[in-house]
């Protein structure tokens, strides 16, 4: 039985990585070159409470789910979460009423441990939050981790399961063979039986090649800034929802950063690849961020940049079957909490409809790239006994060593991006100035490529233009 999965951002990642427990054959194809490139990397990072979504909506169906089983998921796959907690401010008594039915909504979706609280336990909990809140909804089970991280972790576990990756491979279109389906790819035709579409802002376009009706999808657009302000927020905090989402939030990152955004700007369905930042759309960021936390430094600004979300007119995820071809569309937010129920129904209905029989050899674990700045002083000692290049530091702001960067390159990282997404390096302060040159050397050096044939994502995105000596 083979199965294909089209797409590895977070929802195929971990599609790809469910089917691996089964007597299958699993390949993914990924268009871009790198695993959790596409929406997955441009996101607020945020593990949902599950209060917002409207109830009897996928979306609430699968939030509160999905965020309960990151916890196993963090262990099996080693990826860090923080538990942060998250707070929704409210400014004046219209606003306590929103709190209210927020309240409500989590109740009937499941959410555990939400509560209303006054003004000064809420300061409590946050002492930079703004003095002019009246009241904020708290849910203690809200969280932030790197989602592309996950989506490495999960092709990582999947391709020592016995997957197989092909990177780089833009499927055109899906035709439906007999019992089984043909998938046109950029690098030749393959047969499946089964297939899955988690094609992200593509997977309306997917579906309709295979002749499959779907809401069309079209980008919303937003924006952030990423400050170099550690600590400055404790919980991820939220604005009243209005109409057009969630708001301008002020969170800590996984990475101890203060992320600051997102806009929410409808754009045309023809513009699935504008991400540009924009004057007005980050003074909006600014504005309403300082609304809620006063303190934020704009000098400390690391980078600014921009996602889409891939939206719809229903506002709900849209999950289509036709026989053996299932199309997982408008993976809006809170597609990220959702992803691991999803992958668990999608995965156990398949399993169910063919009966599909387990492996007794299933690996579940995932060795994360050792970080030398989460271990203590007697761990160092040890890794660097070991392995004198844990001891090398070439990213100065991160803290980022040799043996990491070598070990993210035997993770699969092939361009400068894959290894700033591994590692963190060029992630910090100088945003690669002093350490991009001796990564680039390390990768001359493992992977044997010239100076002027590394890149730092896409093809043609080179950093050097002629014969470096
Ligand atoms: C601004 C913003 C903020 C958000 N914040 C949150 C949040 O805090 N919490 C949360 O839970 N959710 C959040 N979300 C939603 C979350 O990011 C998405 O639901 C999730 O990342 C979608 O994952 P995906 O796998 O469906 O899509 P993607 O990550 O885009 O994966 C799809 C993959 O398919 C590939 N692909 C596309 N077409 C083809 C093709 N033809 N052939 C081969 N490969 C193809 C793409 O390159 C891509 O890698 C946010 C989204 C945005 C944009």
């Amino acid at each position: 039985m083979k199965i294909a999965i089209i797409g590895a951002g977070i929802i195929g990642s971990l599609i790809a990585r469910e089917f691996t427990k089964y007597k299958v054959e699993v390949e993914i194809f990924e268009k871009l070159p790198d695993v959790g490139w596409g929406v997955t990397k441009a996101n607020s990072g945020i593990l949902h409470a599950g209060y917002d979504d409207e109830p009897n909506t996928l979306r609430a169906k699968y939030c509160s789910r999905g965020n309960e089983m990151y916890t196993e998921l963090s262990e099996e796959l080693n990826f860090k979460i923080k538990r942060t907690g998250s707070l929704v401010a409210a400014f004046n008594d219209k606003e306590v009423k929103i709190l209210e039915e927020l309240l409500k909504r989590g109740k009937i979706n499941g959410v555990k441990d939400l509560r209303i609280l006054s003004r000064l336990s809420a300061l409590e909990i946050e002492p930079n939050l703004s003095r002019e809140i009246v009241a904020a909804l708290y849910s203690p089970n809200a969280g932030v981790l790197a989602p592309w991280e996950v989506a490495q972790a999960a092709v990582e576990n999947a391709l020592n399961n016995g997957a197989k990756i092909h990177l780089s491979t833009k499927v055109e279109s899906i035709f439906e063979e007999g019992e089984k389906y043909r998938l046109r790819t950029s690098k030749g035709i393959f047969l499946f039986d089964v297939v899955v579409n988690a094609a992200g802002l593509w997977a309306d376009e997917l579906a309709e090649s295979a002749g499959v009706k779907v809401t069309p999808l079209h980008p919303r657009r937003g924006q952030y800034i990423l400050l170099d302000q550690p600590n400055v927020v404790r919980t991820v905090l939220f604005p009243t929802p209005s109409r057009a989402g969630k708001g301008i939030l002020v969170l800590p990152t996984i990475h101890n950063t203060t992320l600051l955004g997102p806009t929410s700007e409808d754009l045309l369905p023809i513009e699935k690849e504008v991400t540009e930042t924009t004057a007005e759309g980050l003074s909006k960021v600014v504005k309403k961020a300082k609304k809620l936390v006063p303190l934020i430094n704009l000098s400390k600004t690391l980078r600014t940049f921009a996602g889409l979300r891939p939206e719809n007119d229903i506002k709900d995820f849209v999950i289509k079957r036709e026989s053996n071809m299932i199309h997982i569309v408008a993976t809006r937010s809170p597609g990220l909490t959702a992803a691991p129920a999803i992958a668990g129904d999608i995965v156990g209905e398949i399993v169910e409809k063919l009966n599909l029989q387990k492996k007794d050899d299933f690996h579940p674990i995932r060795k994360a790239i050792p970080k030398i700045v989460d271990m203590s002083d007697e761990e160092k000692e040890k890794l660097i006994s070991q392995n004198p290049s844990y001891g090398k530091v070439i990213c100065r702001c991160n803290k980022v060593t040799e043996g990491e960067i070598v070990e993210a390159i035997r993770h699969g990282a092939r361009t400068l991006d894959g290894v700033k997404f591994r590692t963190t390096a060029m992630f910090g302060r100088c945003q690669g100035s002093f350490c991009m040159v001796k990564i680039m050397n390390i990768m001359r050096r493992e992977i044997g490529e010239n100076f002027e044939e590394i890149v730092k994502n896409f093809p043609n995105s080179h950093i050097v233009d002629g014969v470096v000596r």
